[in-house]
């Protein structure tokens, strides 16, 4: 059996073999530990972009849009603090609330009585 050579472990780490041709290189590499460990490198120096760079990139792409929610969220909440700030100043400026405010007298006259006394009548009707 010949070993399939450096291009043909090229190609297959790049996946653009046929799968008859990864099949066969695949049996090979399995009687054939020389070309195996061809096989693994060449999948290192070779093969698709590796896990870390993906990640990486994803992470980028995650703390870019945390950073974002995160400037989002400050300016709500400066947004909101500044907006309460000048609503309550401006209410102060503009209609000053007197502090003693006079309460609502109760006159004794205007207080409700109850009843209505019933027992002056029994004693008027008594006596
Ligand atoms: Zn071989």
């Amino acid at each position: 059996m010949s070993h399939p050579n450096d291009q043909d472990m090229v190609n297959y780490a790049r996946d653009e073999l046929g799968r008859y041709k990864k099949f066969r290189i695949i049996e090979h590499c399995k009687e054939c530990p020389e070309c195996a460990e061809r096989l693994i490198e060449a999948a290192r120096e070779h093969g698709p972009e590796p896990e870390p760079f993906r990640l990486s990139k994803w992470n980028k792409i995650s703390i870019v849009v945390m950073l974002v929610a995160l400037l989002a969220v400050a300016f709500g909440m400066y947004w909101l603090l500044s907006s309460v700030g000048e609503s309550t100043s401006r209410d102060l400026f503009d209609t000053p609330v007197p502090e003693g405010m006079p309460a609502p007298e109760v006159s004794p006259e205007e207080a409700p009585q109850e009843g209505g006394r019933p027992q002056d009548a029994d004693e008027q009707r008594l006596g």
